[in-house]
């Protein structure tokens, strides 16, 4: 720390520092950038990053996972949820009359894979966890009831009865093919649709879009649901009112048929799967109980927390690594466990369930759209790119050149990752962002 401050580069490094934003692990990059004119071919202007502190430029990490990095994560967080707020009423270059649009918020749950211990309140008292008075003594001799008023914050939460009865195969297959089931579920969704309005599949589509945003979100007991926003919109997707008679009711059956029969095989174990029974079908109003700035924000929170709050690993487990030796609770080491078994069969590989141990066997994104449902995670980050860029040219820091006339060669190589402990606490200082607890440290 005390070397870094009386570097005389320090204020350039304190300037890169303050750029990332509070990133835990700037990634570092060493190359440079050059632009010519591309009539003369004459060099206009190069920077290399041999003149900065180490010969280094510092940017931020871009992660998802606030495990990871908790400033990175927030930006993403913030795009996440300018992009469903879009969809919902507009902006971001899609119009206001989206707000008119009929549209649902429909939450898909994963089945049952064995008793677990839950949570459940009735006019603000807390429920017995599962309690049954004549209650069956499974094979291994536990009595299958529990009694107990589990507290918000118990561990036990989400964790088997049984954890020798629990199906940790079907669960990690089922996280494994929801994004399939997923798919599937779209395509039935708009046969349905179009079936109850007395149209083909093909005839639907020169008069109603349907739009898709959704997350997955880990339940306590480490399998995927997901949250979706369903809206219907006119041929030429949010800029065109649907016509009059497609209406929310009729999307709401449709919601409600596709769930129910929709099933994904994974064959070579002969296991079929399907959504749980419980699925949540909700009306999006401007006024009503559920408002879109709720929905955006719900949505947004579901975002950058993955597969960790269920308390396995945020990073990927290697082959060598010793599962019993793994910080992790006895209910999420069964889950990794099942996916490293599973992975090494042959007729699985498509699964990659070793690969994705540490998401407990669900691959899939976090939270995706279909095309037309607003703007896009890329053109939000372009946005804020150019947006800076023209700062830069307006403070002077980058000279001005017309993109058509200027070719940029770039040359950037992968140079490292991560702040020491003393610059940790100075860029804490720099940029407000606390310092972490553990770890974080230099790669
Ligand atoms: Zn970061
Ligand atoms: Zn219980
Ligand atoms: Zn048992």
């Amino acid at each position: 720390m005390i070397s870094r401050l009386h570097d005389p580069e320090h204020n350039r490094w304190a300037c890169q520092i303050k750029r990332t934003g509070g990133c835990r692990q700037p990634i570092h990059l060493r190359g440079k950038v050059e632009h010519y004119d591309r009539a003369t071919g004459r060099l206009l202007h190069r920077y290399s990053t041999r003149h900065e502190p180490n010969g280094v430029l510092r940017v931020a990490c871009k992660t998802r996972r606030a495990s990871r990095c908790p400033a990175c994560a927030e930006v993403y967080r913030a795009d996440t949820y300018q992009l469903i707020r879009a969809g919902l009423v507009g902006g971001k270059g899609v119009p206001e009359t989206v707000s008119t649009h009929p549209c649902l918020f429909v939450t898909l749950t994963a089945p049952s894979f064995g008793t677990v211990h839950t949570r459940r309140e009735k006019n603000g008292k807390v429920l017995p966890c599962h309690a049954r008075r004549d209650a069956e003594v499974c094979p291994h001799g536990r009595t299958m009831s529990c009694t107990k008023r589990h507290r918000a914050d118990d561990p036990s939460l989400g964790e088997p009865l049984c954890p020798d009865c629990y199906d940790y195969d079907g669960s990690v297959l089922f996280n494994a093919i929801s994004p399939e089931l997923w798919r599937r579920f779209t395509l039935a969704l708009r046969r349905r649709f179009a079936r109850l309005n007395g149209l083909t599949v093909k005839a639907l589509r020169e008069h109603v879009g349907i739009a898709f945003a959704k997350v997955a979100e880990y339940q306590r007991r480490g399998v995927v649901h997901f949250h979706a926003v369903i809206r219907l919109d006119g041929p030429d997707g949010p800029d065109s009112p649907p016509p009059t008679w497609a209406m929310a009711d009729t999307l709401e059956e449709a919601v409600r048929h596709a769930a129910d029969v929709v099933t994904a095989e994974v064959k070579p174990l002969s296991r079929t799967f399907r959504w749980g029974t419980q699925l949540d079908v909700r009306r999006i109003t401007m006024d009503g109980d559920l408002t879109e700035q709720a929905v955006a924000a719900y949505i947004a929170k579901y975002a950058t927390k993955a597969a960790e709050c269920v308390g396995t690993l945020d990073r990927r487990i290697q082959p060598l690594d010793d599962l019993e030796a793994l910080p992790v609770r006895d209910h999420a080491r069964r889950l990794i466990a099942a996916c490293m078994r599973l992975g090494s069969e042959p007729g699985l590989a498509d699964l990659r369930l070793t690969h994705w141990a540490h998401m407990l066997g669900f691959r899939g994104h976090f939270s995706t759209k279909s095309r037309r449902y607003s703007t896009t995670l890329g053109a939000l980050r372009a946005a804020r790119e150019e947006h800076r860029r023209t700062e830069e040219i307006a403070t002077g820091r980058l000279p001005l050149f017309d993109e058509d006339t200027v070719l940029v060669v770039a040359h950037w190589q992968y140079a490292g990752q991560g702040l020491s402990l003393g610059e940790q606490l100075l860029a804490a200082a720099l940029t407000g962002v606390p310092v972490p607890s553990a770890g974080g440290g230099p790669r």
